[in-house]
């Protein structure tokens, strides 16, 4: 019999900086996920915003096996068909003139950020080298996005962090214009903070951000990794501001499950991006293209959006009946089916209790910080599941209270 892995073969093999939990799916379809034993999981987690059309969806299953059939990689020394095709694609639905495809949503922010410091260079000098984002912010995990984020602890202990970086709050207009000025390069902001909490930013806070960059003739960029794809119910959050940046990153729910990212930006802004400054082996490659052409062909129609808007609604019916008689959140937020619960005072600093409890009744949950259940589903979770979903939730939430 063939060799079958355990979940002590993690601690053996893997490098010790994730802590997975003990359970080892090995199937999924749609919105349930089954394990090793065959136990049966509803996926509220959505691989962290993600799985934006659930497990094995038959249109990004379909993509790819029709793909893998012609053609994987070629390098970006020649193009591809879908490549282009998602470039295009992307085009056409947003505010962008020109994309650079990659692979991840770090990568998809270290290219909005060389090109914000290249296109300053370009137009106003040497001096116009500051970057403006927000304590609690997320923006990935290389050196530049990590020390542009706004949580220390990813970026300490790594020796001398990339300079001209300011952090100001975030829905805290007057915190950012003791900062601002002629050497602002660019302001990074994430239109609602996913990893620091789900927290949606204020229409008026992104309307100023908007206008500070345009007083000082810098660079609005919107880290759209967790927000993009449908995740808010529009095609990106942008959209549901009415406010456009300069330049947008995308990954997570492309690719549906694929690895890709995009950085999405106008044609004056993108001439700074010239032949030779920036690259990625994998950006464009053909399978993840046209898996992410798939997702987001699929994704953006009044169909879908208006699901997700629905499905927000009942999370929310949902939430708020569980809590009436549980009384465990302070408060329930987020946008389309990227929600957050906080926890209450007597909970706080609890929500990473609630995981293992709801693995046990066979729901799959994240957190968002120690204080904040995440719920990050398919966008096209099917009604009974999210029902049952809320059952299990509930079942957790009522050993969490008991055992209090
Ligand atoms: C996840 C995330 C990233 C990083 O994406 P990776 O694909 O892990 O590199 C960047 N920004 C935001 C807002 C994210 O949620």
């Amino acid at each position: 019999m063939s060799y079958t892995p355990n979940r002590q073969d993690f601690d053996h093999y893997m490098a010790p900086n994730y802590s997975p939990q003990q359970i080892i799916p090995v199937r999924g379809e749609g919105s349930r996920l089954w394990d090793q034993q065959g136990r049966e999981y509803i996926d509220f987690a959505g691989g962290i915003a993600v799985n934006s059309l659930g497990h094995c969806h038959p249109v990004l299953v379909n993509a790819l096996k029709e793909q893998s059939e012609k053609l994987w990689h070629l390098s970006n020394v020649f193009t591809n068909e879908p490549a282009l095709k998602l470039a295009k694609t992307l085009t056409e639905r947003t505010f962008a003139d020109k994309v650079f495809l990659c692979s991840s949503g770090g990568e998809a922010n270290e290219a909005a950020l060389k090109l914000a410091r290249r296109w300053a260079v370009d137009h106003h000098g040497e001096h116009k080298d500051k970057i403006i984002s927000f304590y609690q912010s997320f923006h990935g995990r290389t050196f530049f996005t990590v020390s542009v984020g706004g949580q220390p602890k990813y970026s300490q202990g790594f020796g001398p962090i990339p300079g001209g970086i300011l952090h100001a709050n975030f829905n805290d207009l007057e915190s950012v214009r003791k900062l601002v000025g002629d050497d602002t390069c660019a302001i990074m902001v994430e239109p609602m903070q996913g990893e620091g909490g789900i927290v949606p930013a204020t229409q008026a806070f992104l309307q100023g951000l908007r206008d500070l960059c345009d007083e000082h003739n810098a660079l609005l960029i919107f880290d759209e990794v967790q927000t993009g794809v449908g995740r808010s119910g529009e095609l990106y959050a942008y959209k549901n501001f009415g406010i456009t940046p300069d330049i947008l990153t995308s990954a997570k729910s492309l690719g549906g499950g694929f690895p890709v990212g995009a950085t999405l930006t106008t044609d004056a802004i993108a001439k700074s991006l010239a032949i030779g400054t920036h690259g990625s082996t994998y950006g464009g490659n053909a399978l993840a293209s046209a898996v992410a052409l798939a997702a987001v062909e699929f994704i953006d129609t009044p169909d879908v959006l208006e699901g997700v808007k629905h499905r927000h609604d009942l999370f929310r019916e949902h939430l708020e009946t569980i809590n009436r008689k549980h009384g465990v959140f302070k408060e329930i937020r987020g946008m389309g089916l990227l929600m957050g619960a906080q926890m209450s005072d007597a909970y706080e600093g609890r929500a990473k209790d609630i995981l293992p409890l709801a693995i046990e009744e066979g729901l799959m949950a994240l957190i968002a910080g120690p204080n904040v259940l995440r719920m990050a589903p398919s966008l096209v979770i099917p009604e009974a599941d999210i029902v049952e979903g809320m059952a299990r939730l509930e079942r957790a939430i009522e050993r969490l209270v008991a055992s209090a």
